[in-house]
């Protein structure tokens, strides 16, 4: 398909985007060419467009991990997918197949995993280029603008609540409640968790209630380390943290109950301190989450396909990206904005 498209470009870090005309990509042997029907706009979009994490992107380059469209041409070779599927482009762009961790069916730390809109161009576009072993499937039933925030946020949230390890029943405190956080409420209670949501906004607090949380803690007003201690009575099994904010690791590790698990899937830029004596005397694990696999990603679309978790969207025009960003970085999205290409 030859001629133009419009794409949102990181030109440089911390410049805003710039809306300009890009070659329409050919899809190469083995790679697939997508018409964008909508992108979600993620927080790591922020970290990406500014160049916040030690690993860079190289602009210019196009960013984007929810893109969701239509497959319209192939590349020699590809037999995975057909022209019309519904397909959306992830985070995890890539990997390379044969090392331990594609073996194992942890392909989300391979060393050559490729990034969408990160190490190569994504979804801020009216055509991705994708790999069709890695794209997302969608399930019929989901339109493409609900399910651009489950390939990211969605997934995120689904697999670090498993790597909580956290039984039906027991409690999940879940620190922010922007777009990874209302979807993870849903997840975990569609899991049948008992979840404490976090954030320093009344409004997000308030949808987390409207969400099924069956409690909530202001993380601005008084301490809410012992506020979800005493929820919990003793601290919550598993912690969540989607708050980018190194404050709120802090108090994720001080919310974990004694033998629990606190889950970090957030990357604000630096480090963070860690209590050794709260870690070790209270036989604490802190662990880290990186998106999902595949084959979480097919369960996470499942959930929302069945209706047991549902994206609340505002829909926005690849025009006000740079808008969009700002409002993201303020705090004012109330949960996910997602780009519409129709029209
Ligand atoms: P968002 O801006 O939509 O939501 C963040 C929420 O945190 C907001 O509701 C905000 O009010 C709340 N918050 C801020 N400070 C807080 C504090 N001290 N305590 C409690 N809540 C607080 O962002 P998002 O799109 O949900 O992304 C969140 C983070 O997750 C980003 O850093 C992003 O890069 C990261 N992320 C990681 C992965 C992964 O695979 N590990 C995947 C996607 C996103
Ligand atoms: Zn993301
Ligand atoms: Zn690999």
């Amino acid at each position: 398909m030859k001629g133009k498209m419009k794409a949102a470009v990181v030109e440089a870090f911390g410049s805003p985007l710039l809306l300009r005309d890009w070659d329409i990509p050919t899809p190469g042997p083995g790679q697939i060419l997508i018409k964008t029907e909508a992108c979600g706009v993620c927080h790591t979009d922020l970290h990406a467009a500014r160049g916040d994490w030690p690993v860079k992107p190289t602009p210019p380059f196009i960013a984007g991990h929810e893109g969701i469209g239509i497959v319209v041409a192939l590349g020699a070779g590809v037999t995975h997918v057909v022209e019309g599927d519904r397909v959306g482009v992830p985070w995890l762009y890539s990997a390379c197949g044969h090392c331990e961790y594609c073996l194992s069916a942890w392909e989300t730390v391979c060393a050559s995993a490729e990034f969408g809109g990160y190490t190569r161009n994504g979804g801020f576009a009216e055509y991705i280029l994708a790999d069709p072993e890695y794209v997302a499937h969608i399930p019929a039933g989901l339109t493409p603008h609900e399910a651009a925030p489950i390939i990211c946020a969605g997934v995120t949230t689904y697999k670090g609540i498993k790597e909580a390890d956290v039984r039906p029943g027991q409690w999940i405190a879940i620190s922010g409640i922007g777009g990874l956080g209302h979807l993870a409420v849903q997840y975990a209670k569609a899991m049948g968790l008992r979840v404490c949501a976090v954030d320093v906004d009344d409004g997000k607090l308030g949808h987390a209630t409207r969400l099924g949380a069956d409690a909530v803690v202001n993380a601005r007003a008084g301490d809410p380390v012992q506020a979800v201690r005493d929820v919990t009575d003793g601290g919550a099994h598993g912690v969540l943290i989607t708050a980018p904010s190194l404050a709120a690791f802090k108090q994720g590790v001080g919310m974990t109950r004694k033998r629990g698990r606190c889950v970090l899937v957030v990357l604000p830029p630096g480090e963070f301190p860690l209590s050794l004596f709260e870690v070790v005397a209270n036989c604490i694990t802190v662990r880290g989450s990186f998106v999902g696999t595949r084959q979480d990603m097919a369960e996470a679309l499942a959930f929302a396909a069945e209706g047991k978790v549902k994206a609340d969207i505002e829909l926005r025009p690849l025009a006000e990206i740079n808008q969009v960003f700002r409002e993201l970085g303020d705090g004012e999205v109330q949960s996910r904005i997602v780009i519409d290409f129709r029209g």
